[in-house]
């Protein structure tokens, strides 16, 4: 089996930057495995400005933002990036399987940094009744669509959910000619950041309704309209404040689960209601020698913040492996 001194899964922001300063940390053998075709994780598709004002004191799109990591990376030859290769299993003993184009391999690590990011949370998670039409996305879905596939997902859109997400993609379909009709909130504080609420909503014209919930989604083949309806501070549904709005798209951006499937399988104890690792400091889990960082280890709201802590993950697998 090949043996690897480090090995880093998954390429965005967090992965760039373990790489990176484990490299300037003396590690001379540094694997980054990514299943995309390209570096950049999540940001590669946002095309907003808003990156960087910490880390480069620079407003830049996410592609920029992670443009000046894959240089660094591309730059060193003791960092060998594998893209197209998807991490499938994770044993005891930082074995790791992957699949690569023509066939399956093996590697070993002597100690490996997991910078896996987030998923979406779905429709199913936060049980909106209703009929299963398709028009139904997660917004980071939409995205991808729009921002990568060139594909407009709908033209009259409610998004669920105020998060930053969700205020950028409400802001995107404007832009590309969709008519959004409401961000519906079931908090009574939106939980973006207030410069999104201006620059994404007010600008736009576009309705918050706070401390509200979608109640239904309606349509057969395809959305058609939601039913949405005033929640009280009880946690119950007012009386009489129910309307709907004809629609043909609804956005779900509703958080993010942390990926850490894989560390589980390899016995790593999990924090059961935030799916990150169990932990004594920034990056650590209860295995020795195997880090998590960036949006896998918690749910940072900025990138440059991902930086800073996942360059932290690489020199603490530089320290493992010069103690080892
Ligand atoms: C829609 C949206 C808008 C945002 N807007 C802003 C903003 O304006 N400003 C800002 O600062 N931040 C913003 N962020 C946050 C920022 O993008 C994230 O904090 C950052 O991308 C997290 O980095 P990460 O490397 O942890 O995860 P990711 O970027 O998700 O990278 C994880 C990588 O791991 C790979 N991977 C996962 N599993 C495997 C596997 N099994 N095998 C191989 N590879 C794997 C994935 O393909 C991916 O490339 C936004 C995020 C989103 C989703």
């Amino acid at each position: 089996m090949d043996e690897r001194e480090l090995v880093i899964v998954g390429g965005g922001p967090a992965g760039m930057a373990a790489a990176v300063s484990a490299r300037e940390s003396g590690v001379r053998d540094i694997l980054l495995l990514e299943r995309d075709t390209h570096l950049g994780g999540i940001l590669n598709q946002c095309v907003h400005p808003g990156f960087g004002l910490r880390q480069f004191k620079a407003m830049l799109t996410g592609p920029e933002y992670a443009d000046r990591f894959i240089r660094r990376v591309s730059a060193a030859p003791e960092i060998e990036v594998s893209a197209r290769y998807f991490v499938a299993e994770l044993k005891p003993g930082k074995v790791l399987t992957y699949f690569q184009r023509g066939g399956i391999s093996t590697v070993r690590a002597r100690a490996l940094v997991m910078a896996t990011g987030c998923r979406e949370r779905t429709r199913e998670m936060i049980q909106i009744p209703g009929t299963r039409p398709a028009g139904v996305f997660s917004a980071g879905l939409a995205q991808r669509m729009m921002n990568i596939e060139g594909l407009l997902p709908g033209r009259r859109v409610v998004v669920i959910g105020s998060g930053d997400i969700g205020l950028i993609m409400a802001r995107r379909l404007s832009l590309e000619g969709a008519t959004v009709l409401a961000v519906v909130e079931i908090q009574r504080q939106p939980s973006g950041l207030r410069r999104n609420i201006v620059q994404c909503l007010d600008d736009f014209g576009i309705p918050l309704y706070l401390s509200h919930r979608v109640a239904w989604i309606h349509g057969r083949d395809r959305v058609t309209a939601v039913d949405i309806v005033a929640m009280k501070e009880s946690g119950f549904e007012a009386p009489d404040t129910g309307f709907s709005l004809d629609c043909d798209t609804v956005l779900v951006s509703v958080g993010l689960i942390p990926e850490n499937e894989l560390i589980e399988m390899a016995g790593v104890e999990l924090d059961r209601r935030s799916n990150t690792p169990v932990s004594s400091d920034l990056n650590y889990t209860s295995v020795p020698g195997l880090f998590v960082c960036g949006n896998a280890f918690r749910v940072y709201d900025i990138v440059d913040s991902v930086t800073l802590d996942s360059a932290i993950a690489g020199r603490q697998a530089a320290q493992y492996l010069a103690a080892g």
